[in-house]
């Protein structure tokens, strides 16, 4: 296939990236690669389409064909679809001033797929400084994380054009962190994704209550997947290990997956990091007013405060933070939509002012599955989550629920895999240590 210029071109695209990350992404690719070509990869890492051909297809102009202009003449051009584009105006916005070329686009079945679907799509043209196109490759990922790619190009009088389904390439990516401000606003300073960022947060959520144990300094190793084409990310897989050093605790978590089973995070000896209670109903909040004496924020009288208040958006999702049945479901005076979850051992949860309730009476709910959203409903100064924790009916400092075992967590110490997964986890981890994301910061 000679897709030589269209490749140069893709090459060409540039996206804001930090010095730090252009800098990690040389390691990537010098040592972190291939120490994870050696070893097994990851069940979903064999998941990826096989790379095919789907449509080439040629249609000859009739007039005024495209000739191959002098390379250095070129002008190289990106822009993102939009929903309320139309061919023109794609072409407008990418200096595209051709009228073969559009017709071809319009005619052309292949092509049509530019503008078809969720607009988003990365459309990149190399065209002469005058606007007549000499190639087009736009490419997007859909909801399976399949990426696509046209290719329109001119050749030998005519346009041609083709779809592709290049498969990413799996990296690992390696790095510390140390934190300045919130986890979420570090690993955000440091390019690491929301999504990546989030799974660090479930690894340790039996450890560390996120909004309150950690401190300015905590340093975390991460070692993860990214999926990459053409040089550039296109999209995060997996958190596949991390450790925190939070003043003088430290936890060590990665992820593992037995064959025909569903993986989880676990501890490096190979215990489950999962935990009777989550250390939050919300993946990402702060602690508005713990529990304990206040003035009540509404009747402005000292009070007892039996529960922990999280700020967040109206509309965050409230995760139940342990396996349970619900007993109650539904408005509750003040404390507005209220949900309350019965677990083992006389211990119960409860949620306060959701904006709705997405669970009823008697509906067994598993760990992290989502009961609400985060409201104000009732007696309330804004959107937040009223927490309680309730040990044989007693309303109870919700910090004690943190640490304890899941009963049902299993133990993998003994599966052979996953001891030399663990060793080659903490080899990884000592390198990701030896990088530094967000130090500069
Ligand atoms: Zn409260």
């Amino acid at each position: 296939m000679k897709t030589v210029p269209l490749h140069l071109l893709l090459a060409q695209i540039h996206h804001h990236r930090r010095p730090v990350l252009a800098a990690l992404g040389a390691l990537m690719l010098g040592s972190g690669v291939v120490a994870f070509g050696v070893s097994n990869p990851l069940p979903d890492a064999t998941k990826w389409p096989v790379r095919q051909v789907v449509e080439p297809a040629e249609v000859p102009l009739a007039t005024a064909a495209p000739t191959a202009p002098d390379a250095s003449f070129l002008v190289h051009q990106s822009e993102t679809t939009r929903r309320d584009d139309s061919l023109q105006s794609l072409l407008r916005r990418l200096g595209v001033d051709d009228r073969n070329a559009q017709d071809f686009l319009a005619r052309d079945a292949t092509s049509r797929l530019l503008l078809v679907g969720t607009p988003g799509k990365l459309a990149s043209v190399t065209r002469t400084p005058d606007g007549r196109l000499h190639g087009l490759t736009v490419r997007w990922v859909d909801g399976n994380q399949r990426v696509s790619r046209l290719v329109v190009q001119a050749q030998d009088g005519a346009y041609r054009s083709r779809l592709e389904q290049p498969v990413p390439r799996r990296l690992v990516r390696f790095g510390a962190l140390t934190l300045r401000s919130s986890f979420y606003a570090t690993a955000d300073q440091a390019g690491i994704p929301d999504a990546i960022a989030a799974q660090v947060v479930e690894a340790f959520s039996g450890d560390i209550d996120f909004q309150r144990d950690l401190q300015r300094g905590a340093r975390f190793s991460l070692v993860y997947e990214a999926f990459e084409l053409d040089g550039e990310t296109l999209f995060t897989g997996r958190l596949l290990g991390a450790e925190v050093r939070n003043g003088k605790d430290s936890h060590q978590a990665m992820w593992f997956q037995e064959p025909g089973q569903a993986g989880e995070f676990v501890s490096l000896d190979g215990t489950s990091q999962r935990r009777a209670f989550l250390a939050s109903p919300l993946a990402f909040s702060r602690v508005t007013s713990s529990y304990g004496p206040r003035i009540h924020p509404v009747f402005g009288v000292q009070k007892d405060h039996k529960g922990t208040d999280y700020g967040a958006p109206a509309g965050t999702p409230v995760r139940t933070v342990a396996d349970g049945v619900v007993t109650f479901a539904g408005r509750q005076g003040g404390y507005g939509n209220y949900v309350v979850i019965r677990h083992p051992d006389n211990a119960a949860t409860a949620y306060a002012h959701l904006q709705r309730i997405e669970v009823r009476v008697g509906q067994r709910v598993q760990q992290a599955q989502n009961i609400g959203a985060v409201g104000s409903t009732g007696t309330a100064t804004g959107p937040n989550l009223h927490f309680e924790y309730l040990v044989k009916g007693q309303r109870t400092n919700p910090t004690r629920i943190v640490g304890a075992p899941s009963t049902s967590a299993p133990v993998v110490a003994q599966v052979p895999a996953f001891q030399r997964e663990a060793k080659a986890m903490r080899e990884q981890l000592g390198m990701a240590a030896s990088v530094a994301w967000a130090s500069a910061q």
